[in-house]
């Protein structure tokens, strides 16, 4: 059987290590990181080296795309007081989605998909649409899956664990890096 060749956008180095694995057995897989999401600097090269790592672990290439956190912060801003999971989170996997959409098709990948439907955190449904959207803006497939199902989540979880690597406990931007904080104080309060 003919492999076909799929970019996965990955946002961390858990997500990567879960969905990587098991995507190898049915595809030429390569990884793509691009998160001007992520806030502040040192997280986002934090999250990038413990990517580095699976790459190594799981032996696949892993591409690098422009760290544009202006574009990023741009498109946000207007939305800094959504919910997770609201507006801004769509734009946010928008933003990601139509890069790795566009590289795969710069390079030839047969299709694209993405590690973030792994997180509970994440909205599978708005990721898919917007993935469908792009594949047919730019003719190219989309591979529609929600990794978190069967017990995805939690055996990501022992996974990282067991190889050491850094888990995130917040989502990625400033404002979720707030979210988290004040969710710490009404905890200690
Ligand atoms: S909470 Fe997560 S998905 Fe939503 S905008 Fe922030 S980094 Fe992006």
């Amino acid at each position: 059987m003919n492999k076909k060749r799929i970019l996965v956008h990955i946002c961390c180095a858990p997500d990567a290590l879960f969905v990587m694995n098991r995507l190898l057995d049915g595809f030429f897989v390569t990884g793509y990181f691009e998160n001007p999401n992520i806030f502040p600097p040192e997280e986002h090269a934090l999250r990038l080296t413990e990517t580095q790592k699976v790459a190594e672990t799981l032996s696949f290439d892993l591409l690098i795309g422009p760290n544009d956190r202006e574009v990023w912060n741009h498109r946000a801003a207007k939305y800094a007081e959504e919910p997770e999971k609201g507006r801004r989170c769509d734009i946010c996997y928008a933003h990601r989605l139509q890069n790795t959409a566009l590289e795969a098709v710069d390079r030839n990948f047969d299709l694209f998909t993405t590690v973030m439907t792994l997180s509970p955190l994440k909205k599978a449904s708005s990721i898919h649409r917007i993935g469908r959207m792009f594949a047919r803006r730019y003719g190219i497939e989309f591979l529609e899956a929600d990794f978190k199902k069967k017990d995805g989540f939690l055996q990501s979880v022992q996974m990282s664990h067991e190889h050491g690597l850094y888990r995130q406990n917040y989502c990625g931007c400033s404002f979720s890096l707030k979210d988290r904080e004040r969710r710490r104080q009404e905890k200690g309060g």
